[in-house]
């Protein structure tokens, strides 16, 4: 789908300055809860006031949310305070019973947006009805899911609509509890431009003492708002607990953020950018060259190795290309890792040259007497 047609941001929100912020609880616990929490935020810039109404818990043990019971308090609490209100569906029955009670702004949760059937079926809900929708990135690292649930939602005519980036489960020992991979978010941006992305710190760092600066990071790539769990005692949370920051806070937090302008109309600032990025430019080009160049001895050799029947891949020999290489680039101040990330594309795709070299014919008879390098 060519990029969809939606609304900006500030014409539904209203909201033009950065960030658009989204705070409150986890979860709506108690009548009393939701309505303190309320009001400890009205003090804080709270664009929407946030609790969750129906949680879809990974363990059926874990709280799974109060239910339709605790629309009005969200509603109430909203009224009260001065605050629109938002909240998570994941079934048309939620949809109904949301937009019944006047919630302002529904969300499709990272569960729920892993399922295309769920999608449709909430998307079939949405149809001829006039609400904002976010659209949380599936748990896993699916680009094709995320812009799937878009395109579902925006064809049911919902033209409100953003996305909330809220990191992905992967494997492996991390910092997070769930890993940004901020490389989709700035992909999702250039696939569709239009779309507001807002961050949700707090579920992407599972820990209220990295809130910030995963909030800052947003910022800093430009992104639209922030999503941020704010409980009057986070500490005795129902749900999610440990990433769960005190209302107040949410607003030191809000305070300290930077935001940076997507440009200056400084003359100065835009003819240096200019010729930095000038300067990338041409790297680049020359990187590509030497890649092309590395290519083609890489497929001399390969048909010298057919020539000879030998195997194409000599693991003594990559063992030691990548030691020599991983120490030149600590040596020059590059992370070990992202030399690392580099040389194994690098020679994956060298291998599946050879290979392909391997299974040609050989373009003469007679081995040939030596390579070039
Ligand atoms: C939530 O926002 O409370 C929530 C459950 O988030 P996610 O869908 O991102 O896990
Ligand atoms: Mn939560």
């Amino acid at each position: 789908m060519s990029d969809l047609e939606t609304l900006p941001l500030a014409r539904w929100s209203g909201v033009e300055h950065r960030p658009l912020v989204i705070g409150g609880p986890c979860s709506a616990e108690s009548e009393a809860q939701v309505l303190e929490s309320a009001a400890r935020l009205k003090g804080v810039r709270v664009d929407y006031f946030r609790a969750g109404i129906w949680k879809a818990r990974t363990r059926p043990a874990n709280f799974e949310g109060i239910g339709d019971a605790a629309l009005p308090w969200l509603r109430h609490a909203g009224l009260q305070y001065g605050m629109r209100t938002a909240t998570e569906v994941a079934t048309p029955a939620h949809v109904e019973a949301a937009l019944k009670h006047g919630i302002d702004l529904l969300w499709i949760g990272a569960r729920t947006t892993v399922n295309p059937f769920s999608v449709q079926e909430i998307a079939d809900a949405l149809r001829g009805v006039n609400v904002p929708v976010l659209v949380k990135n599936p748990t896993s690292p699916d680009m094709g899911l995320w812009v799937g649930a878009i395109e579902r939602i925006y064809r049911a005519g919902v033209r409100a609509l953003g996305v909330i980036h809220r990191g992905f489960s992967v494997a492996g020992v991390r910092r997070y509890r769930n890993a940004p991979m901020w490389e989709l978010a700035i992909e999702l941006r250039r696939l569709h431009p239009s779309l507001p992305i807002i961050t949700d710190p707090s579920h992407i760092t599972g820990r209220r003492d990295h809130v910030m600066e995963i909030a800052q990071r947003a910022m800093d790539l430009g992104l639209d708002g922030l999503m941020i769990e704010a409980h009057p005692n986070p500490d005795q949370a129902w749900s999610d607990a440990a990433q769960q920051v005190t209302p107040e806070r949410l607003g030191e937090i809000l305070a300290l953020l930077k935001i940076r302008r997507e440009t200056s109309p400084d003359a100065e600032y835009l003819a240096s950018l200019e010729v930095l990025r000038d300067r990338i430019d041409h790297l680049d080009h020359d990187i590509l060259e030497l890649l092309s160049r590395r290519m083609r001895v890489v497929e001399e050799i390969g048909e010298y190795k057919r020539a000879n029947n030998v195997a194409t891949l000599q693991v003594s020999r990559w063992s030691a290309l990548l030691a020599d290489r991983l120490a030149q680039a600590e040596h020059l101040g590059l992370t070990q890792e992202y030399a690392r990330a580099i040389y194994e594309i690098i020679h994956r795709e060298s291998v599946r040259r050879q290979s392909e070299v391997m299974s040609e014919e050989p373009a003469a008879a007679s081995p040939r007497s030596s390579p070039n390098d």
